[in-house]
């Protein structure tokens, strides 16, 4: 029976491994780097769904043609590879961290049940086939993640002066309300903005929080020292999910990642995923929000949360009407304030 790591050894040359099943290699890509090259760049994995991920960016469609051809090879046949402990490891099961072996049979009924919530066993085998794929290669994702988190931090490094320091708008300085002002620029001039604190939302008498950007624009940032990061419906007063309405901003947070180690996250995002940042806010506590633009799709969403999430990121920020502080607020004599804009 052929062991996997040689046959990706073939297709990818030398690969120093770090555990039985992942290790760095040679970027397939490595040609069209634009910045130079370091050792821990790109990694292979051949459990789960097999993946090479480089963090460079301008290598990404050689990096998915080498996916491709990696998954051909591996899928080929299936191969078994005997673990230092004695436990077996099959294609298609991933190797969590920590060691525990996850069979493709538990991602297989869990894919089926899924599918079956979403009603596609009516649809047939396709449709199955579709769902089990992605929740491979959601599993496969997130122990990618967590093999790729320490390299993250070292490559997207960009630590709070740097942020500060670099930011195509100068806006930290500004006083409260422009502050206010230049944040509510960001949004489309028709979106109806929520501002309040965390309970201003589900009664009759909250309507008055919920405005269109160009009276909150006259009345400044007196009404609360929390937004959401979606618009609402006109006329409404509750902060529901079903009142959502057209423009959306991600809006990315950690409660564990420092200030110097979100912004690794967030040049991740917008460097290497290519996510459109639209600003960094100083929440005048523990915590640095990025402002993204929102995936393209679930599919992509999904993804995202799953390697968000290992991270360190709160999974909160995929609740689209979830609150969050808005700059120009004062929060126990500090400043919430905008740290980061584009142009
Ligand atoms: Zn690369």
């Amino acid at each position: 029976m052929q062991d996997p790591r040689r046959i990706a050894e073939l297709l990818l040359g030398a690969i120093e491994w770090q555990t039985q099943v992942s290790g760095f290699c040679r970027c397939p890509g490595e040609a069209f780097h634009t910045s130079g090259n370091g050792r821990k760049d790109c990694r292979v994995n051949v459990d789960g769904a097999p993946t090479i991920f480089c963090f460079h960016a301008s290598c990404v469609s050689a990096v998915a043609e080498a996916n491709r051809r990696l998954r051909r090879e591996l899928n080929a046949s299936p191969w078994e590879l005997r673990l230092p402990d004695g436990r077996t490891l099959r294609s298609g099961d991933v190797l969590q961290a920590g060691g525990v072996i996850l069979p493709r049979e538990v991602l297989k009924a869990r894919a089926r049940a899924e599918g079956r919530e979403a009603g596609e066993a009516l649809a047939g085998g396709h449709l199955f086939r579709t769902s089990f794929d992605e929740k491979l290669l959601l599993e496969s994702l997130r122990v990618n993640a967590e093999r790729f988190r320490p390299e993250l931090f070292d490559f997207f490094r960009w630590p709070m002066a740097e942020i500060l320091e670099g930011s195509p708008l100068l806006v930290a300085e500004r006083d409260a309300e422009d502050q206010f002002r230049t944040w509510l620029k960001l949004w489309p001039a028709c979106s109806t903005v929520w501002i309040g604190d965390v309970y201003s939302s589900g009664k009759p008498e909250h309507r008055t929080h919920f405005r269109p950007v160009s009276e909150w624009y006259q009345i400044g940032p007196a009404m609360g020292n929390y937004t959401c990061g979606s618009s609402f419906k006109p006329g409404c007063h509750s902060r529901s999910n079903e009142n959502l309405s057209g423009h959306r901003f991600m809006v990315i947070e950690s409660d564990t990642l420092s200030h110097d180690e979100i912004g690794a996250v967030f040049a991740f995002l917008r460097r290497r995923l290519r996510y459109e940042m639209h600003c960094i806010v100083d929440t005048a506590g523990k915590s640095l929000h990025g402002w993204f633009e929102v995936p393209p799709n679930k599919v992509w969403e999904n993804r995202l949360k799953a390697g968000l999430e290992v991270f360190g990121c709160d999974p909160k920020v995929f609740t689209y009407s979830q609150p969050v502080r808005v700059p120009g607020a004062w929060r126990n004599g500090k400043l919430q304030r905008l740290i980061w804009l584009r142009q």
